[in-house]
């Protein structure tokens, strides 16, 4: 019997890799819902919604109907790809402009209900791994497994800096280590849908764990 799976935890502890890992072994689709929430973090800064740091929510809410977020397999790299509108911005939606910018953005409550509303309708059919920050909590609080995962901040940027580091971003550490604690605390603190881990899901700290070991660690869990 299929089952949804929710991962949920703070930026950048690798919840992407497990997840995308975890639904090729088990043959699930695996929806990455931060991808979602960049995508309309980049409608925004594309069509000159923010003023320094903060978007226009207003005007944003009115064009909220214009914005689709989709995503399709790559048939070479048989990786998935975040669509805007049609268009894949896979690249453009993961740099620090869009990062540093999103928290904001998926902090407005009209925001989270059109997303949170597409993703439960991607999980009508169930067998589908789903990472993000509320899945296990707003998104589908009846999910049958739940894993919190988690790490300190600087192993967390460590991980980060690397993965900009080799797609040619000039980064600095200290400013990963930074928009990291940035997102933690705007991601934890907001009204609607904090990062908390639900009651029932379980709690991964994966500061020690190589990518390996924790995919040995979570299948175990699925098969449990
Ligand atoms: O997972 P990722 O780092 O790509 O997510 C980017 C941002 O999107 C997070 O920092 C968070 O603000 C937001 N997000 C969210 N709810 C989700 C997934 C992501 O608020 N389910």
């Amino acid at each position: 019997k299929k089952i949804i799976i929710a991962i949920d935890g703070h930026s950048s502890c690798g919840k992407s890799t497990m997840a995308k890992a975890l639904a090729k072994a088990i043959g699930y689709i695996y929806v990455d819902t931060g991808a979602m929430y960049r995508a309309v973090t980049l409608y925004a800064i594309r069509n000159g919604m923010f003023t320094g740091e903060s978007p226009d929510a207003a005007l944003l809410e009115s064009r909220m109907d214009d914005i689709h977020v989709s995503f399709r397999l790559n048939k070479e790299t048989n990786l998935p790809e975040t669509l805007l509108n049609g268009e894949c911005v896979e690249k453009d939606i993961r740099g620090m402009e869009v990062s540093s910018k999103v928290s904001p953005i998926s902090a407005l409550p009209f925001v989270r209900t059109a997303m949170t509303r597409q993703q439960q309708l991607m999980g009508e059919k169930k067998g589908i791994v789903m990472d993000g920050r509320d899945i296990g909590t707003a998104v589908f609080p009846n999910a049958e497994l739940k894993i919190f995962v988690t790490a300190s901040a600087e192993v967390r940027a460590g991980r980060r800096f690397k993965e900009l580091q080799a797609k040619g971003e000039k980064v600095d550490f200290e400013e990963v280590l930074k928009n990291v604690r940035e997102r933690d605390y705007i991601d934890s603190h907001r009204e609607v849908a904090p990062l908390r881990k639900a009651d029932d899901a379980i709690l991964l700290d994966n500061s020690q764990m190589t990518i390996d070991e924790q995919n040995a660690w979570l299948l175990k869990q699925v098969r449990r």
